[in-house]
């Protein structure tokens, strides 16, 4: 990234947000609790992802702008006080008006990731695109299915895939390595033993089958029903409220009489 694109950036940045953009993303819970200054952040970066990336309606879907900023500024949530690139692999958001049929293709050498065998809500290659079906990110925008949002689970990926693997650890500094594998290994470890053992969990059973899908579910958790994943699993949600640079918790759990005394 050069100077000219940082320049670039910084005026599109600096234009008007468009009022039904404004209306699109008050209308996104996940979105609400933001302070004004992290407002303003998460709005610019909006506008970048939807200048800068090619978002593309497959399957007969005609995608419009409402959809295109549903999609950015959930993504945008996820850099938010964050030193990074915008997604710096990804050139392609491909949506499908619904969950589609797909031929069953697991994570392979090429780095594709997808989400079940057949029907599917979503997938991220970690060369450039990231595919959805609409449906999914709708329900997934509205908040009424905790734990679960299919944007928050793609781009986490691409987060996954900037140190070139997607393995379920993102890019950190050379001191956040370890902790980060620690927790993280010996969660994910618990998961699957508690699945295996078909006992009921609180992080979503799918987490259960790879890193990469771990890091993807409990993201999900993390911003969705952040309060949930503080109570059962506290070393995993300070592992990502370390990394994000954010505590959503904090929002949930102030009972409202506090806020308003
Ligand atoms: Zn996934």
């Amino acid at each position: 990234m050069g100077i000219i694109s940082e320049y670039r950036r910084r005026r599109i940045k600096a234009r008007p947000l468009p009022r039904e953009w404004k209306r699109v993303i008050d209308e996104i819970p996940v979105l609400t609790h933001l302070t004004s200054a992290d407002r303003e952040e998460l709005e610019g970066t909006t506008k970048v992802l939807v200048h800068e990336k090619h978002f593309e309606g497959a399957g007969g879907l005609s995608l419009n702008q409402d959809m295109k900023v549903t999609i950015a500024a959930q993504a945008a949530l996820l850099l938010l006080h964050r030193h990074t690139d915008y997604y710096p692999r990804l050139v392609s958001i491909i949506v499908y008006p619904s969950q589609y049929i797909a031929p069953n293709m697991q994570r392979d050498q090429t780095g594709i990731v997808t989400e079940g065998p057949q029907v599917r809500a979503g997938e991220s290659w970690s060369r450039g695109a990231v595919v959805l079906a609409w449906d999914e990110v709708a329900v997934g925008a509205t908040g009424q299915r905790p734990g679960h949002n299919v944007v928050i689970h793609e781009f986490t990926h691409q987060l996954d895939a900037e140190n070139g693997e997607m393995d379920g650890v993102p890019l950190l500094t050379a001191d956040r390595y370890p902790p980060w594998v620690r927790v993280m290994e010996e969660e994910y470890a618990h998961l699957r033993a508690a699945v295996d053992a078909g006992q009921p969990t609180v992080i979503d059973p799918y987490g259960a089958t790879n890193p990469a899908e771990f890091f993807a579910v409990v993201t999900e958790l993390f911003f969705t029903d952040p309060g949930t994943l503080i109570d059962a699993h506290p070393r995993v949600y300070e592992t990502l409220a370390d990394y994000f640079r954010q505590d959503p918790a904090r929002f949930v759990r102030l009972p409202r009489w506090v806020i308003t005394l």
